[in-house]
């Protein structure tokens, strides 16, 4: 082994980010690395956080993890997409549902068949040829890959999970693989005179903790990657203009069955979030204040409770953008303090996850190599900035005449790589994926039409069918997706027999 290996790896911060930094780097180069993690219980972390999309199975997998112990530990439930309301226009709701829609025959996606039916009136709403989505209005889930004798894809899912027992239940698994746990809050951050690397921080106590390498977990506050290495910040307030979030949990009330998905209810300066736990249900409210006041957000929020209030309500302040240099010189940012893109499509545990995962391929051996460095870079730019186009067509796509903040976010100019999908999809319907970009057609396909982007016309391919041909086959895979749904349990019932956390 090369005498001069990077060995001692510090990770500042132990929220998500943190722990799951610490969880994976002690699974996968535990051996040949040292790894100290140092939080401040004092300041704490953010509190949010609990809806996830499907890759996190495999960050547990790769990890190991059971998944019923995991949701047994973190009172999860099962998530099968999220519903959007008040979204296109006030009084509409859709799905974006993981999964496939229907089934491509030839070189053409479902989409197109439906289209050319809905062209002749024969096609049902979308969701009614999305397994995802009709197990997802039933309220039943169930593990399966494939529906049992046909080809068509089983159920996507991902969880909704309690964001502290998440970081507990990793800091254990991270604890047990020798991660060593520093209590204590930084006051300083020390440099190489020459080469400006950060060498140790400093703890209030006066102790030193040196390493070779540094991972910046330490949340909006950015205390390594923006004050110690100053890593600039890029704004993108002109396109996402919320900057304040209300947050409260609320009980469950006797009875409560969680529905196996996120909803997203838009007001009129923002919208508002419901995750259902075991125990609880996470609420917020995501608003503009340049458009609405925190009291009246606050009051909207309290008013659209399912449940008693079990604490106060929690102002979160934020602005979304993220660093180009999320890694500069020996210090990586990871989670929140190395950009933000608010909660509306659950990215940001995924955005550690695949900063985790690239930061893995090309972590320096001895030196910092600045071709690994750069890839990185351009990589998690890559990363942000398709998820920013995402959340961006949400906004944009809107025909609500109620407010000043909805007319705006249609009138604004939208970034180039989103006008182009979306002229795409308008003249017929064609999407296209680039570069691995996190969004599959299909979710695009969801939102889209979800909010009354209709393309004009389909792709002449669908033509090779008649329309009868194409009536029978969507009423096929219509017949056969709701017979299978009739037969999965509840999601109360899969969480019964598979995961129930113990009452506390
Ligand atoms: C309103 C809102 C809703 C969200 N909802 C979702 C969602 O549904 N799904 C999703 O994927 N993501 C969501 N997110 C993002 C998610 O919360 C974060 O990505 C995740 O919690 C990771 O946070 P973090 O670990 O980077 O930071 P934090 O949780 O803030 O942790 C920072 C850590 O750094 C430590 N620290 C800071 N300063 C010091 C110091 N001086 N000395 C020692 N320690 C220090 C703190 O003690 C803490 O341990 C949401 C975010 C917001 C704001």
């Amino acid at each position: 082994m090369n005498e001069n290996r990077i060995k001692d790896v510090v990770i500042v911060g132990g929220g998500t980010a943190g722990w799951m930094a610490a969880s994976l780097f002690a699974n996968t180069m535990g051996k040949s690395i040292r790894i100290k993690l140092v939080e401040s219980e004092a300041i704490g972390t953010i509190g949010v956080g609990e809806a996830t999309i499907p890759p996190i199975q495999v960050f547990n997998r790769m990890l190991g993890i059971d998944e019923n112990e995991f949701m047994r530990a973190t009172n999860a439930t099962i998530k099968l997409g999220i519903e959007f309301q008040n979204w296109g226009d006030i009084g509409e709701s859709y799905i974006h549902g993981f999964g496939y829609i229907g089934k491509s025959l030839g070189i053409l996606r479902f989409d197109q068949y439906w289209l050319k039916s809905l062209k002749n009136g024969t096609a049902l709403d979308i969701e009614n040829y999305s397994f995802t989505n009709l197990a997802a209005r039933a309220g039943k889930f169930a593990r399966m890959d494939k529906i049992p004798g046909t080809p068509l894809d089983g159920l996507g899912y991902a969880f909704h999970f309690d964001a502290s027992l998440y970081a507990k239940f990793l800091r254990s698994y991270a604890e047990k693989r020798d991660v060593e746990r520093i209590e204590g809050k930084i006051c300083k951050v020390n440099t190489d005179g020459e080469n400006g690397h950060i060498t140790s921080v400093e703890l209030e106590n006066g102790s030193q903790i040196a390493g070779d390498f540094f991972i910046d977990c330490s949340g909006f506050r950015g205390l390594l990657i923006d004050q110690a290495v100053g890593s600039e910040f890029e704004d993108w307030t002109h396109w996402l203009m919320s900057d304040r979030a209300i947050a409260v949990p609320c009980e469950n009330e006797e009875g409560f069955e969680p529905r196996p998905y996120t909803q997203s209810i838009a007001h009129s300066a923002g919208w508002q979030w419901r995750i259902p736990l075991q125990h609880r249900t996470g609420n917020g409210h995501v608003f503009s204040s340049a458009h609405m006041s925190e009291d009246e957000a606050t009051s909207i929020l309290l008013g659209n409770l399912e449940g008693k209030p079990l604490k106060d309500p929690m102002t979160i302040k934020f602005k979304t953008g993220y660093r180009p240099e999320g890694w500069k010189k020996n210090c990586v940012a990871i989670g929140l303090s190395s950009g933000f893109i608010e909660p509306l499509e659950s990215t940001s545990i995924h955005l550690i996850q695949i900063a985790l995962f690239h930061l893995l391929k090309m972590f320096p051996t001895t030196a910092i190599e600045p071709s690994m460095r750069d890839e990185y870079n351009r990589r998690m730019q890559f990363e942000y900035s398709s998820i920013r186009d995402f959340i961006i067509l949400h906004y944009h796509v809107n025909q609500r005449t109620d407010s000043e903040y909805w007319k705006t976010c249609r009138e604004m100019e939208i970034p180039e790589t989103l006008q182009r999908k979306i002229d795409a999809f308008r003249t017929r319907g064609h999407l296209y994926r680039i570069d691995g970009e996190l969004f599959t057609e299909e979710a695009w396909t969801h939102v889209m039409l979800g909010q009354n982007l209709i393309p004009e016309t389909y792709n002449p391919l669908a033509d090779n069918f008649t329309d009868a041909e194409i009536t029978e086959f969507l009423s096929n895979i219509n017949t056969l997706l709701k017979n299978t749904v009739a037969k999965l349990p509840t999601h109360q019932q899969f969480i019964n027999a598979n995961c129930k956390a113990p009452v506390m």
